[in-house]
């Protein structure tokens, strides 16, 4: 069995469709199911129209416009659609109406993406003779909390995909990436780009022989290709590795994603639908052997610094745990950590929780709060090339008149962080990239 799954630039209109429709074609000798995202831009017009209805603007027809227009490329008759049409309409309506929107509603809304695109697709690949059918994740047993935006799996998903699965008989099943039901019916999601996360569930309940993720690079790079126009291909790397990249924004993969795989040891590939002939990245458990000393170069931009400073902090027993109680009450995720022996500096995104956990952390010592920053992240197959390389990432930056303000290594870590300005970002990268790629180990 192989879960294959496709993201929203592989079903963006006919012609990605028709490149999806002949990789399933080639596998069809081996059980495959797929998972879906919504056509590109979907997802995010849809949370745009449901924000726009509770502010009073609403606008059906700007609401389902790409959805139709690729409806009609593939020649997909209305019907095909028509009740979820019916249904999407009636909620915006109810928005506008009422001009508020939960959590929970704004996932209802948000589903319609993927509950459209499995059922188009899957009606063009039966087009084509392929044996495709379209589900949404719940009915082939992916209940999660009622986390809403957030949702994650209930545990009883490991028994009841593979049970429900086997009452299918020999069909190709096109399923929703992205979203699930809680015990109550509420449809939920699993945060913007969960279909990876999809993905990993289904083939570690079905204890798949491998997991494809199909997007639209040669697999995960070297760096953002946006940024770094002589980013390589990554051959291979751990699970290990490709989390800390996934965290800090590399923009392949949904950070959770690897958790499942990595448990059920599933090799993960991560493919080009428009390279199909190039081999991606392979996931597993071996550590990266590039003939490059580190594996590849991650960022996350507008960042928040707070820099907590108390002469209390120092031999004091419990100060950490005091500044982390009123960042956990607040629901504060914290990526970056420094400490001195009498200041701490950590990075976060801004919110309004954050203004009111710094109401509190004021009481614990002298709050400086800087933001419009970058975490960059340099991920390394093992700690040992951060201390033996050559390379000294300081003077790099250095010589490009950048400033890293603040260093992190966790011990035996195959991570290195550091933050600069966002505006510096670019330069950065680069310069770091050329740095590292250009020497060969
Ligand atoms: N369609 C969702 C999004 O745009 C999920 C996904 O594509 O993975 O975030
Ligand atoms: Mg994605």
């Amino acid at each position: 069995m192989i879960v294959i799954k496709f993201g929203g630039s592989s079903v963006a209109n006919r012609e990605q469709i028709d490149k999806v429709a002949k990789i399933i074609q080639e596998r069809s000798e081996q059980s495959q199911l797929i998972i879906c995202s919504a056509h590109q831009g979907v997802t995010t017009q849809l949370i745009d129209s449901a924000k726009a209805a509770a502010e009073g603007n609403l606008d059906i027809t700007k609401a389902l416009a790409r959805q139709k227009q690729i409806c009609l490329e593939l020649n997909c008759p209305e019907t095909c659609l028509k009740s979820l049409y019916e249904e999407l309409t009636t909620l915006l309506r109810g928005i506008s109406l009422v001009r508020e929107l939960s959590k929970r509603t704004l996932d209802y809304v948000a589903s319609f993406g993927e509950r459209m695109s499995v059922r188009v697709i899957a009606w063009y690949l039966r087009q084509q003779g392929l044996e495709a059918l379209p589900f949404d994740a719940w009915e082939l047993g992916l209940l999660t909390d009622s986390n809403f935006g957030a949702a994650r799996p209930l545990p009883n998903y490991l028994q009841e995909i593979p049970t429900r699965l086997q009452q299918m008989g020999k069909i190709i099943p096109i399923v929703t990436g992205f979203i699930g039901k809680d015990i109550n019916g509420n449809i939920t999601t699993l945060g913007r780009n969960g279909s990876d996360l999809s993905a990993t569930l289904f083939a570690e309940a079905l204890q798949a022989d491998s997991c494809e993720i199909w997007s639209d690079t040669n697999g995960v790079m070297s760096a953002d290709p946006g940024l770094i126009s002589d980013a390589r291909n990554i051959p291979q790397m751990s699970f290990r590795e490709a989390s800390e990249l996934a965290r800090f924004g590399s923009r392949i993969l949904h950070p959770a994603s690897l958790e499942p795989v990595t448990r059920a040891e599933i090799p993960l590939r991560v493919m080009n639908t428009n390279a199909p002939e190039h081999p991606g990245t392979l996931i597993t458990h071996e550590d990266s052997s590039s003939r490059y000393s580190i594996t590849s170069i991650a960022y996350k931009e507008r960042q928040t610094i707070i820099t907590i400073t108390s002469s209390a902090m120092f031999q004091h027993a419990g100060f950490l745990a005091d500044v982390f109680s009123v960042l956990g009450r607040h629901q504060i995720i914290v990526d970056m950590i420094s400490t001195s022996e009498i200041s701490l500096s950590f990075s976060t995104e801004s919110s309004p929780q954050l203004e009111r956990a710094l109401e509190e952390l004021a009481r614990l010592g002298n709050c400086n709060v800087v933001t419009d920053k970058t975490i960059i992240a340099i991920v390394a197959p093992n700690h040992n090339h951060f201390l033996r390389h050559e390379v000294n990432v300081l003077a790099v930056l250095q010589d490009k008149q950048i400033d890293a303000e603040m260093l992190s290594l966790g011990y035996q870590s195959i991570n290195l962080m550091l933050i600069v300005d966002d505006f510096q970002i670019a330069k950065a990268i680069s310069s770091l990239h050329s740095a590292f790629f250009s020497q060969p180990e």
